[in-house]
């Protein structure tokens, strides 16, 4: 029987999730279709009973849902509770299990640049949704040091005291941050400045930045955003938003279908959406 996998948002118009792992689905000829539903807060849980009730496979999440499907799945894994958010579900024998593949995907995406971690020191640019599963993936890696900055620095440092993994961090404002920024081997940008409208904008300057360092941007829209162009220009290594959004789908549907699919077709697909 064909299979069926999905993803819920709201909205959900513009995700690249279906083009992209149809596109593999059929690579790897599995009998399968990969559907997005529009799916509002309010009938979240009646969406994901339905789906449980006529077996899907498995399905994404993303915004608004990830927090909240938590309490509707019979199940979590741990760094995706303490994370506290879901972005992959595998059905497994009737029992629907949530996963965070957004962190271990960023995590993923460095691998041509990073090996170990354990003499890296990071930082991370922002203390939300996507900060928070990338920073607690990362923290299990044991960096030398990751530090996180952010405008609200408070939250920044709520989410240090939030992670269930032993770090070596410290919570900075944007100006501490840039004064000292030439410590950083690895600089993570997980704003959303950059993005529409503020694409002439940067979270920091980047006046100290190390010119060794890898710069990353989880934006990927456009896909060099102003604060890579200007690392970039400095001679910085510079990663965009792409292979974090590649790499969780790949270890997404690596949950589903037990295949590690071919990141560079994904890839090449998520390029050519963004470029029609
Ligand atoms: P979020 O939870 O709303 O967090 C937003 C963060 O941006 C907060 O740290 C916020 O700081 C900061 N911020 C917003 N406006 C700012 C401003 N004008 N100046 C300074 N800081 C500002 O959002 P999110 O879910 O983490 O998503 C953030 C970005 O990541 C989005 O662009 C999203 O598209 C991208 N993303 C990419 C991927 C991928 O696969 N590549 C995956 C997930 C998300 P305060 O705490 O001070 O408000």
């Amino acid at each position: 029987m064909k299979k069926l996998f999905a993803v819920l948002g709201d909205p959900i118009g513009h995700s690249m999730s279906p083009i992209m792992l149809n596109d593999v689905l059929s690579y790897y000829e599995i009998d399968a279709h990969y559907h997005p539903f529009k799916v509002s807060p309010v009938e979240l849980e009646t969406a994901i009973r339905g789906l449980k009730a006529i077996g899907i496979t498995g399905f994404n999440v993303t915004i608004p849902h990830k927090s909240a499907i938590i309490p509707f799945l019979d199940g979590v894994d741990d760094l995706a509770l303490s994370i506290g958010a879901v972005n992959t579900v595998v059905n497994d024998n009737g029992k629907l299990i949530g996963y965070n593949t957004d962190g271990y995907g960023f995590i993923k995406g460095l691998e041509p640049y990073i090996s170990s971690f354990s003499d890296k020191k990071v930082l991370v640019i922002g203390a939300g949704g996507a900060a928070r599963a990338i920073y607690f993936t990362m923290a299990k890696m044991n960096p030398l040091a990751i530090d996180i900055t952010n405008r609200t620095v408070i939250k920044a440092k709520e989410l240090i005291e939030a992670c269930p993994f032993e770090s070596n961090s410290k919570a900075l404002s944007l100006d501490e941050a840039e004064v000292h920024l030439n410590e950083y081997d690895v600089v993570i940008q997980t704003t959303m400045i950059g993005m529409y409208p503020k694409i002439l904008e940067t979270p920091i300057s980047l006046r100290n930045l190390n010119t060794e360092a890898l710069v990353c941007d989880i934006v990927y829209n456009p896909l060099e955003t102003q604060f890579m162009k200007e690392a970039r220009q400095k001679g910085a290594a510079v990663q965009n938003g792409v292979e974090m959004f590649v790499y969780q789908g790949a270890l997404a549907f690596e949950k589903w279908t037990g295949i590690f699919p071919d990141v560079k077709r994904m890839r090449e697909n998520v390029l050519r959406q963004l470029e029609a």
